[in-house]
């Protein structure tokens, strides 16, 4: 039996928080929400959480200011909220620390899967470990990724697509998700064109490696990363 994990939530607009309450508790997760990131730090220091959710427009403090206040003390699984494009752009590009983001408007549901793939990752007694022999090198400052030591020659979307695959070796992502992670402005693309990015980025790959098959292709799901050394 899984014990009821205590997650905490930190979001000024209340609906929005109630919400993601609601979700995490029919997932079995217990949860605190806090209004300011002021009160979030103070409850920090006296009790233990397994997980933060932090929204990036914060009244007193921004999201970004409060993860690296978390993080001089805790290393706390972190999810940031954002609405924002630039946000995320700070959040793939500035080393803050993040576990993971979800854009709004999300669904709960969507949210409460990242939770549960961060805690799995987070607790590796009950996962598969996690791999060392990974070939993919990710360096977020420069944007490059080195695979099997040589430097892939990617685009940028090219880049956020595969640092996302990268990051979550064998988890299916949606070409929603790959979008969200790739573009500015996900709704004005269309999903095919995931397909040819991802095409593209196979053929990469396989210029290093000829007999690569790192990204799996899931029918009527989306894509992941294999992780075979
Ligand atoms: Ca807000």
């Amino acid at each position: 039996m899984a014990e009821a994990k205590r997650i905490l939530i930190v979001e000024d607009e209340t609906s929005i928080a109630d919400n993601i309450s609601v979700a995490l508790q029919l997932e079995g997760f217990g949860s605190v929400h806090c209004m300011l990131a002021g009160d979030a730090l103070a409850r920090l220091q006296t009790e233990a959480f397994e997980l933060a959710i932090v929204d990036v427009g914060l009244p007193d403090m921004n999201g970004f200011e409060l993860c690296k206040a978390i993080r001089r003390e805790s290393d706390i699984p972190l999810i940031f909220l954002t609405a924002r494009a630039d946000e995320i752009d700070r959040i793939l590009g500035l080393e803050l620390g993040a576990d993971d983001y979800v854009t709004k408007p999300f669904s709960p549901r969507e949210l409460t899967t990242r939770v549960k793939a961060i805690l799995r990752r987070a607790r590796p007694d009950t996962a598969k470990p996690v791999d060392p022999e990974i070939p993919f090198v990710v360096d977020t400052r420069q944007a490059t990724i080195q695979f099997r030591g040589q430097v892939l020659n990617l685009t940028r979307i090219e880049f956020l697509m595969l640092q996302t695959l990268v990051a979550h070796p064998g988890q299916v992502f949606s070409r929603g998700q790959l979008m969200h992670a790739a573009w500015e402005h996900p709704q004005v693309s269309l999903e095919r064109s995931v397909d040819t990015h991802i095409k593209s980025l196979r053929a990469k790959l396989k210029q290093v490696d000829s007999e690569d098959d790192s990204i799996q292709t899931h029918r009527g799901l989306g894509y992941s990363l294999t992780v075979a050394g």
